[in-house]
């Protein structure tokens, strides 16, 4: 992914615009994790997150995107990212991370989440883990975000966390976050990863797209045949979360959040902050 030096800086109007592509997002995410329960197909799982998006009389950001045909990635147990929604049966305690969003008056909201099929009971408890530790590393980020000075803090924080809290577990480097706004991705680019370069300053306005990535192995990945399902090199299984958050005068919001983040920011005594109403 290339990106240009521009930032795109949101107005309060505009953070409004983002605040509502975040919650169609949130309700897109909802609608699908519902959806997929034992024996429904991926398919039936994207048709449950378009209608949500034909409803609200929104667009669909990831249809159509570089050919994506579908509204959500679908990537189930090795598959990392962009798993295209098809035939594919889900069963019970499948790992399964669902990414997709929406665009409202042109603008963007992304997020992603990992959930068991047929509920944690489901699953294997090393799966879970995966999947709380991936979760946990992107609400580390967040704070990041909140309390930074730099883009690169994010990274860095999410870096640390990991080695320090699931050192087993495979941090993955080739995905990052972005920014988010007139379009899904722009820049600044979101490492997930501590790296030499600090990037750039954290602003108000700023509206990024935070997802780490994590697998219960290796960090090597392989994209598939179909040009887009990204999978562990070692089979292992993987998980994804990522939310929209915003930059502004008064604090960080959590775009794609129903609680804007309350609870996410709660454990860094972080209290999240709305938009004006504008
Ligand atoms: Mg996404
Ligand atoms: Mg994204």
């Amino acid at each position: 992914m290339i990106f240009g030096p521009r930032i795109e800086l949101k107005s309060p109007e505009q953070l409004v615009s983002m605040r509502r592509a975040g919650l169609l997002t949130s309700a897109v995410l909802q609608a699908a994790r519902a959806a997929a329960v034992p024996g429904a197909t991926t398919a039936e799982v994207d048709a449950a997150a378009e209608a949500v998006i034909t409803e609200a009389g929104a667009q669909s950001n990831f249809k159509g995107y570089q050919g994506f045909p579908a509204v959500v990635c679908i990537s189930v147990n090795e598959e990392i990212v962009h798993g295209i929604p098809g035939d594919r049966v889900l069963e019970s305690g499948d790992l399964v991370s669902i990414d997709g969003g929406a665009i409202i008056d042109g603008f963007h909201g992304d997020s992603a989440l990992t959930m068991i099929v047929g509920g944690d009971g489901a699953g294997s408890g090393a799966d879970i883990a995966l999947s709380r530790a991936t979760e946990k590393a992107m609400w580390v980020g967040i704070a990041a975000f909140a309390a930074g000075n730099k883009v690169s803090d994010i990274g860095d924080a999410i870096d640390d966390h990991v080695s320090g809290e699931a050192p087993d577990l495979g941090l993955i480097e080739e995905f990052t976050g972005h920014g988010i706004g007139t379009a899904m991705h722009m820049p600044p680019e979101v490492l997930n990863y501590r790296a030499r370069s600090n990037g750039p300053k954290i602003r108000s306005g700023m509206c990024l797209a935070i997802e780490p990535m994590l697998t219960a192995g290796s960090s090597e990945t392989t994209t598939l045949a179909d040009d887009w399902t990204v999978v562990t090199d070692d089979g292992s299984h993987a998980s994804h979360w990522e939310h929209s958050v915003a930059k502004h005068d008064g604090g960080v919001w959590v775009l794609t959040a129903e609680d804007g983040g309350a609870a996410g920011l709660a454990p860094f005594g972080i209290t999240p902050v709305p938009p004006a109403v504008v």
